[in-house]
């Protein structure tokens, strides 16, 4: 497959379109960032890297992050885990407090907020020094080991993080939060400030297109049934209230997050990632969404 060509292809035809959508300004730091940027950049496992447009410039990872501490609370803990937290997607906005009364503080599962609230909680409980393994763990797995945490974006998230303050309070109400609320939220703020490139990311989720295991080191960084199944819900929960919209249009298992990146896979294969900051009304990349479909229409490969 001619991937150059495609992606510069798909590129072209996304590039010139009105950039709609808006900033993450909710979280004052993201509403500073240059809406113009876009990249992209492909890792396979056969050793291909190619990038195009910005994909060398770090941006604020935010959501994507979650499929790292799940990997790691997953890995460390096993299928524990779904007592804490449900595998169906939620139907609600990422962070939404709606069904949380009725489920009993169970996210629907471990992308929305709620849920990694909780995954974060279970790595407080299991870790040591959850903020460094984390992050060792996470650049262990890639070959650049340029992702770190943002200070600056982390205090900028807190200073007006109510919601995410309610959600972690809701939950613990309801016993499903075991460490100190304001622990688990100072961990939930680090998390989402990781930063990296496209380049850096689609090395570092090659593991989860090759059964779990680095591509760089050999090392099995999760069980390959846990591959599988964070891909599953990747597939089903990976783009908020949008996960339907994303598997109709691009037909990859991904990951979006609110600093308008996204990466998604397709298993023996590939990792792309994609950044265009302005966000769709679902929170997900616009241009990264409309690239991304036109890159597995041009590519006629999907998981289907
Ligand atoms: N840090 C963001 C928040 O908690 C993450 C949202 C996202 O990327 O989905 O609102």
């Amino acid at each position: 497959m001619d991937f150059e060509d495609i992606i510069k292809r798909a590129y072209q035809s996304v590039e010139n379109l009105e950039n709609k959508g808006q900033l993450a300004s909710y979280i004052p730091e993201l509403a500073r960032v240059d809406p113009t940027k876009f990249g992209v950049h492909i890792s396979t496992l056969k050793g291909y890297h190619y990038g195009f447009g910005d994909f060398a410039e770090k941006f604020s990872i935010q959501s994507i992050a979650k499929v790292l501490s799940l990997a790691l609370a997953y890995e460390r803990l096993g299928g524990e885990i779904w007592s804490r937290v449900g595998v169906e997607p939620s139907g609600t906005g990422y962070n939404s407090l709606v069904q949380l009364e009725n489920d009993n503080g169970i996210p629907r599962n471990p992308f929305i907020n709620a849920g990694a609230l909780v995954i974060c909680d279970i790595l407080i409980t299991l870790l040591d020094n959850p903020k460094e393994e984390l992050l060792g763990y996470i650049n262990n797995v890639c070959s650049l080991k340029n992702i770190q945490y943002s200070p600056k974006i982390a205090a900028s998230e807190k200073s007006v993080g109510y919601r995410n303050m309610s959600l972690c309070y809701f939950i613990k109400s309801f016993g499903n939060i075991e460490n100190d609320p304001d622990e688990v939220l100072d961990f939930y703020f680090d998390l989402c400030s990781l930063e990296g490139s496209c380049q850096d990311l689609s090395e570092l989720f090659l593991f989860l297109a090759n059964g779990g295991k680095s591509v760089f080191t050999g090392e099995q960084i999760v069980a390959t049934i846990k591959a599988k199944r964070i891909n599953s819900i990747m597939q089903t929960c990976g783009f908020y209230d949008e996960s339907g919209q994303f598997a109709f249009k691009v037909g990859l298992p991904g990951k979006s997050g609110v600093g308008g990146g996204i990466i998604a896979l397709l298993p023996q294969d590939y990792v792309i990632a994609v950044w265009s900051p302005k966000l769709n009304e679902k929170g997900n990349s616009y241009k990264g969404m409309k690239f991304l479909e036109a890159f597995t229409t041009l590519s006629e490969v999907s998981i289907f």
